[in-house]
């Protein structure tokens, strides 16, 4: 019997490398995946150092191909964790870039749908019987704010993928769970929504004194997927302390 196997995309930075590395420590298998291979090489590389099972794979979550070819090699799959994503610009809806929304539809939900579709039959055929589905929306998938239109709709349509797919898979033994952080001070993150200015990406979290860190937001995954199988988490929210909403975030300086 091959061990509990957890597939995590977008695994080369933030809270998907996080995330590997909180479920390797609770026993899966983590396949780690993302588009650059050097960097999941790097984090399988240093699990199985550390003596858990790690295998990196070189995926791009929009390419429908190519996450086809991953589900069919794929021997195992209990828990599989839709967290590529990302945000592009901050344009108000009068002028941004419809190329830029169409890219963040691609990867937040049409990325999510396609490795969600691929991996289902696995899935439901979990040996334990643990078979779970999380997608990292955010708490831009429940509410908007000034220039994040076009973040904000990709991430309510990943959240509306989610609800409907726990409806419709109800009674089957797969669980459907949302995770929504509001701010998460990553490395990347704001620096790829700014296209590399990283005067721009230090703003976002000017005075706040703990952003959230990608631990905690792999800390609750690792929660959400280590319950018993018939415990649902259907949405979690976290948020640092010091921001109340999208809009109310308390800076000091
Ligand atoms: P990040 O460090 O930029 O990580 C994004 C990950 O997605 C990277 O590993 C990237 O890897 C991967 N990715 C992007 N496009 C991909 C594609 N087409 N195919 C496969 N992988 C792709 O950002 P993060 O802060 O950890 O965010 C992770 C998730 O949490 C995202 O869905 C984000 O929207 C969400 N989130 C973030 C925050 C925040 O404040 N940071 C808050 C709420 C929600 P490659 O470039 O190697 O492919």
């Amino acid at each position: 019997m091959t061990t509990r196997t957890a597939v995590i995309t977008g695994a080369s930075s933030g809270i998907g490398a996080a995330t590997a590395r909180r479920l390797a420590a609770s026993g899966f298998r983590v396949v780690l995946t993302a588009r650059r291979a050097d960097r999941v090489e790097a984090l399988a590389a240093e699990l199985t150092e550390a003596g858990h099972e790690a295998v990196p794979y070189a995926l791009d979550v929009t390419d429908r191909p190519a996450v086809d070819a991953f589900a069919a090699g794929l021997d195992r799959c209990d828990v599989l964790v839709n967290n590529a994503g990302g945000a592009l610009g901050t344009d108000p809806v009068s002028s941004a870039d419809p190329a830029d929304w169409q890219r963040m539809y691609e990867v937040n939900v049409l990325g999510v749908l396609h490795m969600t579709q691929a991996l289902l039959p696995a899935l439901e055929a979990s040996p334990s019987g643990e078979g779970t589905v999380v997608v990292l929306t955010s708490t831009a998938g429940h509410g908007t704010y000034e220039g994040g239109a076009g973040y904000a709709a990709a991430k309510h349509g990943a959240h509306v993928l989610t609800e409907t797919l726990r409806l419709e898979l109800c009674g089957k033994p797969v669980r459907i769970v949302e995770i929504a952080p509001g701010m998460v001070k990553t490395d990347e993150f704001a620096l790829n929504r700014f296209r590399g200015d990283e005067a721009k990406a230090s703003k976002v979290y000017a005075g706040v004194a703990e952003p959230l860190t990608a631990d905690d937001v792999a800390d609750t995954v690792d929660w959400a997927v280590t319950r018993p199988p018939r415990v649902n988490v259907d949405l979690l929210v976290l948020r640092p302390r010091a921001q109340a909403s999208n809009t109310k975030v308390h800076r000091e300086g």
